[in-house]
């Protein structure tokens, strides 16, 4: 027997449609690539977002096509997020820090049929249009006014141009709620890129899941600036979530530096941001360097990679921001956990609480984990002991696009289906998550394994240090030892024997990295996460070296 409910699909559109008519007045403030700040509400984004949807249909763009683009977080990709998708399109957001071979790669294998971008990326246009066979037109999102000249583009229009010759008389299609609604490829830090196919119905549950108050505790008074790009895993949902509560957003275009995003959080008075440590680390530098303070910021999402103990403590006891850390995965829309507290954890010291809050924290609601050891079987919940990291859950991939090679779900002894993450983690008896490596950046010392991430926190806990890698180095009798990479903060002094000797008390002795490597800049990919592979390539001999000749190279 059915219930007798109203059937009502699980849209993307419904987000835009409910935005317009509960918080049509909220606003949508962007940092324009033009240079301006750009300001309009969430009534004026529908609007555009129907005027995009008969552009595309006039286009000759059919449901399930896909949409590339190359773009900044904007008001610009908020239309096409809720235009493209809305109307039946697939949007496929393109990582424009990737090699301009990979985005060829890309682009060919999802067959785009348009690739929208910012006038940024114009050069990269130039250099991949050529090799994108299936696209048809390239759109500069920008007006008649700044649209380049002489661009040697073949079918070049106009962002402003498309809006304008458009009727904003649409309605939005009664899709299949299981139709494929995003297209985000895997930054490729895990070999090829692969596409993760997101539909309305994992969109939406993930966006229900992800704005609850354990997890990112979004609502009508919050003003949410995403500084995690919109061509990353859907800037983890936030576009969606502000929809849904009415939040307001703020979009900070290419503007990333700690001096930009300052003056935007303050005077957007922002409440609540997300983004990767690397940038947070800038911000972090720009508001010590001037003596200035978060007047409005009261929480900030940390993920993609290790959040450190350090910089937890700086935000949360000398600026007052509380720290959600986060973990996730292109491939889990992405959020799989967030370190919000249990009733407990509450009545504990100020250091006890820090530790909680260094793990990735608790499922969201719909994601479910375990951990696995060699042979598949389950290991224990003691926050001890580390297996391999699996999931499951309706915003979870079971396929790639058009992926040729093998299924990527493992199966367990009862037939179920999990996706190995490739990470490596312990959960604890409160179902607490900590990753302690990715499963290929463990360091396995005489058969014992040695996570990185713990080594890499204590290290970036000595005031000296700005940033830190450690790495599993070749070793003449242990197979592989810890080295430690390090950039310094300018104008520090730090020698490799006060750094090492820091490690003293704090891990098992045999966990202390064989020897230092200093400098000047680490190697970060297209989502600002250290590239220990191209680390590995450098120095991972260096230990093979005799003692006294590791200094001069
Ligand atoms: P890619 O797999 O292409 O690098 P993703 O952004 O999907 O791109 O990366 C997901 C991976 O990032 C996770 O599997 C994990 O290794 C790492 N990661 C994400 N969040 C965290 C976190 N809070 N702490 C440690 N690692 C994290």
């Amino acid at each position: 027997m059915n219930g007798l409910m109203m059937q009502k699909k699980l849209l993307i559109s419904s987000l835009i449609v409910h935005a317009d008519r509960h918080h049509g007045d909220t606003e949508i403030v962007s940092r324009r690539v033009e240079g301006d700040i750009h300001r309009y509400t969430f009534r004026d984004c529908h609007r555009r977002a129907r005027q995009m949807a008969n552009a595309l249909t006039s286009l000759g763009v059919k449901p399930s096509d896909r949409i590339g683009t190359l773009a900044w977080n904007g008001y610009r990709h908020l239309e096409l997020y809720y235009g493209v998708s809305g109307m039946g399109a697939i949007l496929h957001t393109i990582n424009p820090r990737l090699h301009e071979d990979q985005v060829a790669y890309i682009a060919n294998h999802a067959e785009d049929q348009y690739i929208f971008f910012d006038l940024t990326f114009l050069p990269l246009i130039k250099a991949v249009a050529e090799r994108c066979k299936t696209v048809k037109a390239f759109i500069a999102m920008t007006d008649y006014v700044h649209m380049p000249k002489d661009a040697g583009i073949d079918n070049l229009l106009c962002y402003e141009e498309l809006i304008q010759q458009s009727s904003s008389d649409y309605s939005w299609p009664v899709l299949d709620e299981d139709a494929a609604s995003t297209l985000c490829y895997t930054s490729g830090t895990t070999g090829n890129p692969k596409g993760v196919l997101y539909s309305h119905r994992s969109s939406m549950l993930h966006t229900y899941a992800a704005a609850l108050p354990d997890a990112l505790n979004c609502s009508a008074r919050d003003v949410i600036l995403p500084v995690v790009p919109m061509f990353h895993v859907n800037a983890w949902g936030l576009p969606y979530i502000a929809c849904m509560v009415g939040a307001k957003l703020v979009f900070p275009g290419p503007a990333l530096d700690g001096r930009s995003l300052y003056e935007l959080l303050d005077a957007e008075q922002v409440t609540l941001s997300a983004g990767v440590p690397t940038v947070w680390q800038s911000l972090l530098s720009h508001v010590e360097e001037t003596g200035q303070s978060f007047s409005s910021m009261r929480r900030t999402i940390i993920g993609g990679a290790a959040c450190t103990p350090a910089m937890l403590c700086k935000f949360q006891e000398t600026y007052g921001v509380a720290v959600l850390h986060a973990w996730g995965m292109t491939e889990l829309s992405p959020m799989g956990t967030i370190c919000t507290m249990k009733a407990r954890h509450l009545k504990m010291s100020l250091e006890e609480r820090h530790a909680v809050q260094s793990k990735q924290g608790r499922v969201v609601f719909g994601v479910d984990i375990k951990i696995v050891g060699q042979d598949g079987m389950e290991l224990p919940w003691d926050g001890a002991t580390s297996g391999d990291l699996l999931v499951r859950g309706p915003s979870v991939v079971c396929d790639y696009f058009r992926n040729e090679g093998e299924s990527p779900l493992q199966f367990d002894g009862e037939g179920q289906a999990w996706f190995p993450t490739g990470d490596v983690a312990t959960i604890d008896a409160d179902g607490f998550m900590q990753i302690t490596d990715r499963s290929k950046d463990v360091i396995k010392s005489g058969g014992e394994w040695i996570g990185s991430i713990d080594l890499e926190n204590i290290a970036m806990a000595h005031p000296a240090v700005s940033q830190a890698a450690c790495i599993a180095a070749k070793h003449a009798k242990w197979d592989e030892r810890p080295l430690l990479i390090v950039v310094t903060k300018r104008q520090a002094d730090l020698t490799r024997e006060e750094l090492l000797a820091f490690y003293e008390g704090k891990i098992a002795k045999w966990w202390t990295p064989d020897d230092v490597v200093f400098i000047d800049e680490i190697p970060l990919g297209a989502t600002g996460k250290i590239l220990k592979n191209q680390l590995r390539e450098r120095y991972g001999d260096f230990l093979m070296q005799p003692a006294e000749r590791r200094r001069v190279a």
